[in-house]
């Protein structure tokens, strides 16, 4: 029987689940119900069971960790094919293998095919939020159309940026224009390259900024690295950012080489970007800035006065050369900060675990002393700290009535978690991925005992399959290219590293 007051109201029991509420290392999981109502968690209680009805959808999760859906709050849907096609690369090589700008224009199903890929992905690692900084080069708006329908179908949450810069990206790589033959300058490129064609921006809030707000695509601003922008761009920014009241997120300081630009270029602002940043007004608890590996310790001091978030990336700044952020000194100023896993080229994986693990452990090498605890740090920046990068703490990243349903189970019945020593630890430290079983978003199954709902999985497997042999064919050529430009690049990267930046993040041994 369906109760009168039920009428019309989509509801999904979560029952009999061990819940995780809180973050901390020593947090115990408590056997409880989760109730959701339209998308919102309105009670989590021993006493529910009133409330199974038929109206009601029961998902099961005795011997099941309830723990709240996880954040990736830096990632790229534009590469997912590329997963697997490079050793470890320092980050200027990478970028002239792996981003738009060097590829022939793509087909409008390939962005949607790797769009679903990516998101998939996320999902089936216990992630419910994508923060997608998604370059479309050349800009086509069929491309963000098919970003946004991919999206809405599969489910997840996200939050799209598109990536964009007014600057050739030639000029904003140290020496490059110095070793590079001039005729090779046209070329080259680095993540977003300036679009002719297209004012990308007027046509993000034509069409879908002040359109009718959607579910679970919302909309963030990604001008891609403040080297990249001129000061009317970044100026533009954030005035559109206060007018529709959006999160800006932009690469910095990810590689030595982008801090060496900032030292070159901006002698005006000290050599430092954050300082130029705050001189133009985009500072603050909207911006956030991906990677931030080579911050200096006023720069930190300033961050954390302003408020302005940064989110860390531990797996590509691995695999690309970039180092180790200073995750002592920006825990010790207050600096808030959330979790990515960043291009699907580079740090291979869309997997919130592997990105928690590697995040505990370089911070334990970025301080000769024990302590404090990284676990509960890593498992906060994956869920409340990617909320808080949102602007979304009021509603995402906890298990708390008030909060939207998006919630991950895991089995307490995998060797990760036999014995339960510690919720949060074992999902820092032990979890693969592998215990993910039931993913929710919005209150509705996505992932369900293993298994895609939204979307039939077969189906998926073949739209990838029909875009892969031509996104093959084309990787290939811009491998070998690139590859033909080894010695320049070598030469520009050696320069760089001759350079003294007033920091060293990366561990040589020496
Ligand atoms: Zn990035």
């Amino acid at each position: 029987m369906t109760s009168p007051q039920h009428e019309g109201h989509r509801r999904l029991l979560i029952a009999n689940g061990s819940i995780l509420r809180g973050v901390g290392v020593d947090d115990v999981p408590e056997i409880a119900d989760v109730l959701i109502v339209d998308g919102v968690i309105t009670e989590i209680g021993t006493d529910l069971v009133a409330v199974r009805d038929e109206a009601t959808e029961i998902l099961d999760a005795t011997d099941k960790l309830v723990i709240p859906g996880m954040i990736n709050s830096h990632y790229h849907s534009h590469d997912t094919l590329a997963k697997g096609t490079l050793e470890e690369e320092p980050l200027e090589y990478w970028r002239l293998m792996a981003l738009p700008p060097q590829y022939p224009k793509r087909s409008r199903e390939e962005v949607k095919a790797r769009t679903l890929l990516g998101a998939y992905e996320c999902l089936r690692s216990g992630m419910t939020t994508v923060q997608d900084m998604v370059t479309l080069f050349p800009f086509d708006p069929e491309h963000l159309e098919a970003v946004v329908e991919a999206y809405e179908e599969i489910g997840i949450r996200a939050v799209v940026g598109l990536q964009y810069a007014d600057k050739k990206g030639i000029s904003t790589i140290p020496f490059w224009e110095d070793v590079f033959p001039e005729e090779l300058h046209g070329s080259l490129s680095t993540a977003a390259e300036p679009d002719a064609d297209i004012d990308q921006l007027s046509y993000l809030e034509e069409h879908y900024l002040q359109g009718p707000a959607r579910e679970r695509v919302t909309w963030a601003l990604g001008p891609s690295a403040p080297e990249r922008c001129s000061t009317g761009l970044l100026q533009r920014t954030m005035a559109l950012a206060e007018k529709y009241d959006l999160q800006i997120f932009t690469h910095i300081y990810e590689s030595k080489g982008m801090a060496l630009q900032a030292r070159r270029e901006y002698p005006q602002y000290a050599g430092s970007l954050i300082r130029r940043l705050q001189e133009e007004g985009m500072i603050g608890p909207r911006v956030n800035l991906a990677h931030s590996v080579w911050l200096l310790p006023d720069e930190i001091e300033l961050l954390a006065e302003t408020g302005t978030n940064v989110v860390l990336n531990p797996l590509s700044n691995l695999k690309l050369k970039s180092g180790i952020p200073p995750i002592h000194a920006l825990e010790e100023a207050g600096v808030s900060f959330g979790l990515g896993c960043d291009n699907c080229s580079c740090s291979d994986a869309q997997n919130m675990f592997q990105a928690m693990k590697l995040f505990a452990l370089v911070a334990a090498i970025s301080n000769p002393d024990p302590g404090p605890n990284q676990a509960d740090r890593a498992f906060h920046a994956a869920t409340a700290g990617g909320a808080h990068a949102l602007d979304r703490e009021e509603d995402l990243g906890r298990l708390a009535p008030g909060y939207r349903g998006d919630v991950v189970l895991m089995d307490l019945t995998d060797p990760t978690f036999v014995p339960l020593n510690s919720a949060v630890r074992q999902l820092v430290y032990t979890e693969s991925g592998r215990g993910v079983t039931d993913v929710v978003v919005d209150g509705r199954i996505v992932i369900r005992a293993g298994v895609l709902q939204t979307i039939d999985p077969a189906d998926l497997l073949a739209r990838i399959a029909s875009v892969v042999p031509e996104f093959q064919k084309d990787f290939e050529q811009v491998k070998k290219r690139a590859d033909g430009l080894s010695g320049y690049l070598l030469e520009a990267h050696h320069r760089t590293w001759a350079e003294d930046v007033g920091a060293n993040r990366l561990f040589t041994g020496r």
